[in-house]
């Protein structure tokens, strides 16, 4: 049994992360500021007497001990981490020195959830772990991508120049149940507006593409990465890309919903093509998504059914 922190573990990952490290029968702080995320997120693990729910913003230093870290606090849906860009980028950067401080004392094992948008707008598809990226730094999106960019440098930096025992996973969009139905990234705004017979918002020709992955595969794939021996950083994703349109024609299907697409202006410096190439995923951690999109989104249309009564 470990001493787990989980920053951001109110937050839609986060809590399917504690919830796995409950169940395996670790002791679990969950350390939240509750700007994206939700206690009832976590309430069913209230009653269990190895978890434990902290209400603390990681921009400011925390003192207590621990054997490992999930370094998740960061908003990371646009629209969420673009509300206040400087609280974004203080969460990314003042949050990882602290949180790789405590791992430094503590001599604890810490893994940062990077992301996918360290490539920026990519000019090489699928992208590999090798790949510098494409990032505006002075754009709209430039406090979460340069925010994890900088993440990413303080923690290599700590592994260089401490021996910290560091782990970074660059996680590609996921989706599942636990998504805040206001949360704005395009999984949840279909379904939402799908279920609600509101009308369904492509941004620009809906020709950009995402490859999606399941909450619980990725999960999984953060865990076998904390566990095992590999450094990273690591594309942990779900390979099948799809274009934004034909996501949205998929949701309409599975949630048999008569809405409308609406075409809106695509914001700047959206990427235009996005997938992981995940060969080091399945060499070094053997792990590989195993749930199909139709079957993720049938679990997450389930969820927010119940969440909107629809
Ligand atoms: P989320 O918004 O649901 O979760 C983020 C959590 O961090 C929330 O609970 C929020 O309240 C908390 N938080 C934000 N700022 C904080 C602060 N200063 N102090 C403490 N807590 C803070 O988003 P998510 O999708 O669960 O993402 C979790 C992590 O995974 C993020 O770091 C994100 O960048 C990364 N990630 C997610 C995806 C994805 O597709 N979901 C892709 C790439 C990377
Ligand atoms: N998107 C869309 N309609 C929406 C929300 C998003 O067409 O209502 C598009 C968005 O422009 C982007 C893609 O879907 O091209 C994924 O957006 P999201 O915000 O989910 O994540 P990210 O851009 O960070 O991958």
């Amino acid at each position: 049994m470990k001493r787990i922190i989980v920053t951001g573990g109110a937050g839609f990952i986060g809590s399917h992360i504690c919830e796995r490290l409950i169940a395996a029968g670790h002791e679990v702080l969950c350390v939240d500021n509750f700007f994206t995320g939700r206690r009832v997120n976590v309430q069913a693990l209230f009653e269990h007497p190895s978890f434990e729910l902290m209400r603390h913003d990681v921009t400011f230093p925390l003192y207590i001990e621990t054997d490992q870290i999930y370094n998740l606090a960061c908003p990371a849906s646009p629209v969420h981490y673009q509300f206040d860009p400087v609280q974004t980028t203080k969460t990314s950067v003042h949050g990882a020195i602290n949180m790789l401080g405590l791992a430094k004392r503590t001599k604890s094992r810490i893994l940062q959830a990077s992301t996918s948008e360290v490539y920026g707008d990519p000019t090489i598809h699928p992208q590999v772990e090798s790949y510098w990226g494409n990032v505006n730094p002075i754009g709209p999106r430039a406090c979460y991508d340069e925010g994890k960019r900088c993440a990413e440098t303080l923690f290599f930096d700590y592994y260089r120049q401490h021996n910290l025992a560091i782990r970074v996973a660059r996680i590609f969009n996921t989706y599942g149940p636990r998504m805040l139905p206001n949360d704005g990234r395009v999984v949840s705004n279909f379904i939402v507006q799908a279920l609600k017979g509101d009308d369904i918002t492509i941004y620009g020709e809906g020709q950009q593409t995402r490859s999606f992955c399941f909450v619980d595969d990725l999960v999984g794939g953060l865990i076998k990465l904390m566990e095992g021996d590999v450094t990273g950083p690591i594309n942990l994703g779900n390979p099948v890309e799809n274009t934004i349109l034909e996501l949205a024609e998929k949701v309409l299907q599975l949630t048999k919903s008569k809405s409308k697409l609406v075409k809106k202006p695509l914001p700047q410096d959206d990427p235009k093509q996005r997938q992981p190439n995940i060969s080091l995923a399945k060499e070094k951690l053997g792990w590989q998504p195993t749930v199909p999109l139709e079957e993720g989104l049938n679990r997450t249309i389930h969820y927010f059914r119940q969440q909107l009564g629809a």
